[in-house]
């Protein structure tokens, strides 16, 4: 999918573009016009993509689920292992993509909490990341334990 084929899938196609630009994004007066585009985003298949994009190109209004503030806030994604251990979400990934990262950050040590506000999941999904990765390793140790077993009797 190109960058701009992910715009075809948006939940916002058939919106108002209006909504997700509100007059003033700060204040009592915006939270009811930033709930309503949130709420469109929220059911978006392609919120992910939108986020990276937006966190990149769109300096106002609210893409990704987010305002401009929320997503200057976001921690700096990277596709890579940066310097200090942590990962981020992929900067245009889908959610396979996404949940693929979000298991290699747990597999590195990153906590599910951690993780949830990094890739912006919720808990839950963050903990079925871990007890996957929890999984996977469980079945590697035990086909070596299997493996090992085989070997001590056929005294190799
Ligand atoms: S995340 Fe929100 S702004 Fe972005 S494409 Fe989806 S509905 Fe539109």
């Amino acid at each position: 999918m190109s960058e701009v084929d992910w715009r075809d899938s948006a939940a916002c196609a058939d919106e108002d573009p209006e909504l997700f630009f509100p007059v003033i994004e700060r204040g009592e007066h915006a939270v009811t016009e930033i709930a309503a585009a949130k709420e469109v985003c929220a059911r978006c298949p392609v919120l992910m993509r939108c986020r990276a994009w937006a966190r990149r190109s769109l300096p106002y209004g609210i893409a990704g689920g987010l305002t401009a503030d929320e997503r200057r806030e976001l921690p700096v994604p990277a596709e890579v292992l940066k310097p200090s251990g942590r990962l981020g979400p992929p900067v245009l990934g889908d959610r396979r993509e996404v949940a693929a990262a979000g298991r290699l950050a747990i597999q590195r040590g990153a906590r599910p909490a951690e993780v949830a506000a990094q890739f912006a999941v919720t808990r839950r999904t963050a903990t079925r990341w871990a007890a996957q990765v929890r999984a996977q390793s469980d079945k590697e140790r035990g086909a070596e334990n299997h493996e090992r077993a085989s070997c001590v009797r056929s005294g190799r």
